[in-house]
């Protein structure tokens, strides 16, 4: 025991695959699947290297994980500050725009009042005198009008500018970063509103929930790199099958997929996912020793019930996925 303590004091070993390790490596592994695009590292890059950091954990070598965990978290806290900083520059600069309009607008009615006064005050007979200030009045009001439109230009770009950040952060948060596909955020609003849609007009909907079979031991036989290749491209069969317009498809867990299917029977749903196990075993991904692979997915399909809620719906067809696991996988059970 004073041995294992002593080795793991000098040399950052510990016991692998015991209760701690394992609960080292869960962690890692989900702080990479919540990872997010920083100015110099790419999401996947971030998830890729944390999956490594979890193998590692896993072999009991934690030397240095925690360090550089903790560089990790200071380059995300790096990155958040300098976005709030960026927000508030640019909110800044609108409102010093909208504040130079003000104050060079009460300059400029100082001046117009003065020429007014002019011609209010001269004889009427000083023709020469009213003319100049007239002049220098549609020329004042010119200006002005030049002005403001230019301010208005680089105030609509910079609004556009913002808005353009704003929706792409929005839209980020929707976004599986590793396959680009919606996640799990987005597919409990989806499953939401197309409840809701259900409870208005009746229109059907039908959900498909999709898991990879054996993943956790092709990523433990052919590493974390291959495991991505292969979440990619099943998500690419999904996209390829479900090209619907209106088709939504999501990865909601790490090896799990969902398909809503607005407007779809059951009878429908059930050819669309045969034909993605079928495309799916097609799939052959050349592995870096020169071996072929090849992989199958289960699924659970089910379309929404009269009253029911999209948890339980989920629920529902989850269980029929289990179903379709439990009778050996490689195939989907419906309901
Ligand atoms: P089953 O056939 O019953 O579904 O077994 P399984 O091995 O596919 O399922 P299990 O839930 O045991 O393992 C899922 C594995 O998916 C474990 C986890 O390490 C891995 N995983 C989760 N997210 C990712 C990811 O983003 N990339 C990679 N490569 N692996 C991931
Ligand atoms: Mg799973
Ligand atoms: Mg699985």
């Amino acid at each position: 025991m004073r041995w294992r303590f002593w080795r793991w004091f000098c040399e950052g070993e510990v016991e692998p695959d015991s209760p701690a390790t394992e609960a080292l490596a869960a962690t890692l592994e989900c702080f990479g699947r919540y990872a997010f695009d920083l100015p110099d590292q790419r999401a996947r890059e971030i998830q890729s290297r944390f999956q490594k950091l979890a193998q590692q954990a896993r072999d009991g070598q934690v030397q240095g994980i925690p360090e550089r965990v903790c560089e990790h978290r200071r380059a995300e806290q790096a990155f958040v500050a300098q976005s709030l900083n960026d927000l508030r520059e640019l909110t800044w600069q609108l409102i010093s725009g909208m504040a130079r309009i003000l104050q060079e607008d009460g300059e400029g009615d100082r001046a117009v009042r003065q020429q007014i006064q002019k011609i209010a005050e001269s004889p009427p007979t000083e023709v020469q005198v009213l003319k100049q200030a007239l002049t220098a009045l549609t020329q004042m009001l010119e200006e002005r009008e030049r002005r403001h439109k230019q301010t208005l230009q680089q105030m609509q770009s910079q609004m556009g500018q913002l808005l353009q950040e704003l929706e792409q952060a929005r839209k980020e948060s929707h976004i599986d970063p590793l396959t680009g596909l919606y996640n799990r955020r987005a597919l409990e609003h989806h499953l939401q509103s197309t409840v809701e849609l259900n409870r208005l007009f009746g229109y059907s909907a039908a959900l498909i929930l999709i898991d990879i079979d054996d993943f956790k031991r092709l990523n433990d036989t052919w590493g974390h790199t291959t495991g991505d290749e292969v979440l990619k491209a099943v998500a690419e069969v999904l996209v390829r099958v479900c090209k619907r317009k209106g088709d939504f498809v999501a990865r909601y867990g790490g090896e799990e997929f969902a398909i809503v299917l607005r407007e779809t029977t059951l009878k429908e749903a059930k050819a669309i996912t045969q034909k993605i196990l079928d495309a799916v075993r097609r799939e052959v991904f050349q592995l870096p020793d020169g071996n072929l692979l090849t992989i199958t997915v289960s699924a659970g399909v089910s379309v929404l019930q009269e009253m029911e809620e999209a948890r339980a719906w989920l629920e529902r067809t989850d269980q029929l996925l289990y179903a379709a696991k439990r009778a050996g996988k490689n195939q989907l059970q419906a309901a």
